[in-house]
Order: structure tokens, then C-alpha cells, then sequence
């Protein structure tokens, strides 16, 4: 199974790339020149299931597990970052939350809409000052009767101002004394409610078809009803979901990695230097072959990590493993290709142009290069700990 798709995964694989070839790919060029925001595709894709990946289909939801997902998911990184990464946080970090922790009464009230496309997710964590130390959360939530009273900032949250859910973090633990870690909750909030305002749209190198903002929550009424798995327990959550999440961003890696090498292929056959092709060079071989096995080597370890969440068996640490390699890997492959393609490779008309920009920024969110480093190392220990007790 890792090393073979079975028959319904590469019917779905085949699915998902001609979707992808037909609907997504042409437009992205025009989105990321016009920043616009692929609100028609959310559409289509929820259609097909592909906002409730591991959604139920009694609930619409299309069921196909993480590795589903990850084989949907690269045809669309692909196609269009932009698009991938609305998709992947709407899955990850949004509808699967719902599926996993939230009461039958909240699910009867946000998937039906949610795995349509009808309602978009965003995640909120970010806050200034907490980016990398995400348990050090500012934003407060404080009980008034039923309701929860949240105030806070959060930067830098995708598709923030169009989305309709949020799933917010915010301390609800305010002892000075609290860990961090055990003093936050998460709560499934409307996005539509009063007290919810939204910054300008971050400009940014990439993905610039996709939404980034800031938000401010002042005294945001949020129902009792609302609070996401158990109380002080969000952090624990924030981080399941990343885990999960950092499979999508290795997916984003090698979507991106594995266009820029069929671009390359597309492009230097076609080139001639010296009077000689250029794909007859050995040199031109050699990073050819070097890239490809690199996109191999990643989409392996993703596989590796999203078979193992299916299973319910520990994945933290290739889960970081994945989003390392996967993530570093598209970013030398887009560096090489730009290179390789020369002055084709570095107009902005090229593609290799656009996906040397949208790649940058898998080696930051959800867990930096470095931050996947530390998870691996902590698990390493943990793990050889663990052999010395046995
Ligand atoms: C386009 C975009 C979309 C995003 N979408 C979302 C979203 O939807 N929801 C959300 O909540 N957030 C989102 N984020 C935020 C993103 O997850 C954070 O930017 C990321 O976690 C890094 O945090 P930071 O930018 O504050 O960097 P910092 O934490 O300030 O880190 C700066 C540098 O220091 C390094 N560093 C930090 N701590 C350590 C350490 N302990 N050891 C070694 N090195 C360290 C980092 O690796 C990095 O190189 C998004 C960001 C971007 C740019």
C-alpha cells in the first residue's frame, strides 16, 4: 500500500488530476497575478467531497482518509498553491476538528454546510508573540453566564476574512500560574458574529491567491455549546490538528516540487545549447534525476505519515519528518529549475516563477524548518526512552 496505490486511490488520483488540469491549473496564473481568491473552486471541490476529506458520507463528506487527501491534495498543490493551501486548511485545520471533537449538536450545525464549501474554515493560533511558541496565547476567553466573552489579536490566519467558521484559541485558564500549554481552550466560533473584525489583506510573496489577515476579537459572544473537546485542553487539539495539517504543507512541497520537475522536462526537451539538446547533457540528466527521486523520497514520507494517522498510531514525529523534507526538497527543486530554465525560468510569465515564490512559504507555516527539527529530536529521545523502558 505504500509503495502502490490500490485501485480506488489511483481512480481518485486520476479524478483529481484531470479536475486539477482542466479547472485549476488554467486559472492560476490569473489568480496569483490578481490575487484573487478561488471562491468558484471551493465550490466544485466541495462538490466532489474534497472539503470533508475525512468527513463521514453521512454527513457529505467524502471519507477518504489522510491518504486520500494527500493524493487529491497534490494534484491540486500542483495545479495552484493557492488553491491547495484553502483546501488543506479547510480540511485539516477546520472540518476535520468538527468531525473529530466537536458534540453532535455542533456537527449537526456546521458540516452540513462545511463539506459543501457553502461555509469556508480558517484556523486561528497566531497571535503576535506567539507564532512558533503557539501556547503562548494572549487572547483570553472568560465565562459571562452561558456564553464565553473572547478578546484577543490573531495575525496572519488563511482565508480568515472568508471564512464562516474559526476555530479560535484562546487562555481560559488566567491563573498567572497556569502552563501555557494547559490554560488555553478552543472554541468553533461564526466568523460572521459581532465583535469580529478583520485587518487588510497581507501582501505576500506568494500564495497570493489565497486570503492572509489579521483579526481582532472584542468582546466576541461565543455559545457555551461551542467549546471544542474538553476544557483547557485546546493546545492539545491545536497540535493534533497540526500534525495532521504538516502532512497537507509536505503535500503542499511536493505538489509544487513535482511541477517545477515536469516543467523542466517540458521545457528542456525542447532546448538546444551548443547546437545539442539539452536533455542529452549529462549534467542536465543528473539534476533531473536527483530532483525526481527527491519528490519520490517525499511523497513516500508523507504517505508514511498520512497511513499511520489513518491508523490512529503515532505519527508526531514523521508526521514533522514529512513537512521537513517535503518542504526543503520543493524549495531546492524550484531553485534548480529556475536555474536550469535560465532566463525562461526566471520571467514572471514562467511558471517556474510562480512556484519559486508559493514554495517559500511551506518551510514556515504550520511549524517552521527549525520547529520540525526540535519536534524530531524531542520524539527521538522520547522514543529511545521508551526502548530503554521496555
Ligand atoms: C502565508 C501565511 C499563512 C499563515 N496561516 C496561518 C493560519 O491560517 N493560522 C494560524 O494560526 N497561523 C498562520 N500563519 C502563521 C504561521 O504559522 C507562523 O508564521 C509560523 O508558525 C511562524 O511563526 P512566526 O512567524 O511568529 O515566527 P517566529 O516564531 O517569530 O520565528 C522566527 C524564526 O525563529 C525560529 N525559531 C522560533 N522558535 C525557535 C526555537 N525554539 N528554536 C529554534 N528556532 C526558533 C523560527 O524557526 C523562525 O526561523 C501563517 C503564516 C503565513 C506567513
Amino acid at each position: 500500500m505504500l509503495f502502490q496505490l490500490d485501485d480506488a486511490l489511483l481512480a481518485l488520483q486520476q479524478e483529481a488530476r484531470e479536475f486539477a488540469r482542466t479547472e485549476v491549473a488554467p486559472q492560476a496564473a490569473r489568480r496569483d497575478r490578481e490575487k484573487e481568491f478561488p471562491a468558484d473552486l471551493m465550490t466544485q471541490v466541495g462538490a466532489r467531497g474534497w472539503l470533508g476529506c475525512l468527513v463521514p458520507r453521512s454527513w457529505g463528506g467524502s471519507d477518504i482518509g489522510n491518504i486520500g487527501q494527500a493524493v487529491v491534495l497534490e494534484e491540486i498543490a500542483a495545479a495552484c498553491a493557492s488553491t491547495h493551501v484553502t483546501m488543506s486548511v479547510h480540511n485539516s485545520l477546520m472540518s476535520t476538528p468538527l468531525k473529530k471533537y466537536a458534540s453532535a449538536e455542533l456537527q449537526q450545525e456546521f458540516l452540513p454546510k462545511v463539506v459543501t464549501g457553502e461555509w469556508l474554515g480558517a484556523y486561528l493560533l497566531t497571535e503576535p508573540g506567539a507564532g512558533s511558541d503557539a501556547a503562548a496565547q494572549k487572547t483570553t476567553a472568560v465565562r459571562d453566564g452561558d456564553d464565553w466573552l473572547i478578546n484577543g489579536e490573531k495575525m496572519w490566519i488563511t482565508t480568515g476574512d472568508m471564512a464562516r467558521v474559526g476555530i479560535v484559541f484562546a487562555r481560559t485558564d488566567l491563573d498567572p500560574a497556569a502552563r501555557d500549554a494547559k490554560a488555553v481552550s478552543a472554541f468553533v466560533v461564526d466568523m460572521q458574529s459581532p465583535g469580529i473584525s478583520f485587518g487588510k489583506r497581507e501582501p505576500k510573496l506568494g500564495l497570493r491567491g489565497s486570503t492572509t489577515v489579521a483579526i481582532s476579537l472584542k468582546d466576541l459572544r461565543v455559545p457555551g455549546k461551542n467549546l471544542l473537546g474538553e476544557l483547557h485542553r485546546g493546545f492539545n487539539i491545536a497540535m493534533d490538528l497540526l500534525n495532521g495539517g504538516r502532512i497537507g504543507i509536505a503535500i503542499q512541497g511536493i505538489g509544487i516540487g513535482r511541477a517545477a520537475l515536469e516543467l523542466a522536462l517540458d521545457t528542456v526537451g525542447g532546448l538546444k545549447r551548443n547546437g545539442k539538446d539539452l536533455a542529452r547533457s549529462q549534467s542536465v540528466q543528473f539534476r533531473l534525476a536527483d530532483m525526481a527521486t527527491r519528490v519520490d523520497a517525499a511523497r513516500l514520507l508523507a504517505y508514511r505519515a498520512a497511513e499511520l494517522r489513518d491508523h490512529d498510531l503515532p505519527h508526531i514525529k514523521e508526521a514533522s519528518m514529512a513537512k521537513l523534507f517535503a518542504t526543503r526538497m520543493a524549495n531546492e527543486v524550484c531553485r534548480e529549475v529556475v536555474e536550469l530554465l535560465g532566463e525562461s525560468g526566471y520571467g514572471a510569465a514562467s511558471a517556474a516563477e510562480r512556484l519559486m515564490r508559493d514554495c517559500r512559504i511551506c518551510e514556515l507555516y504550520e511549524g517552521t524548518t527549525e520547529i520540525q527539527k526540535l519536534v524530531i529530536a524531542k520524539q527521538l529521545f522520547a522514543d529511545r526512552a521508551a526502548e530503554e523502558k521496555a
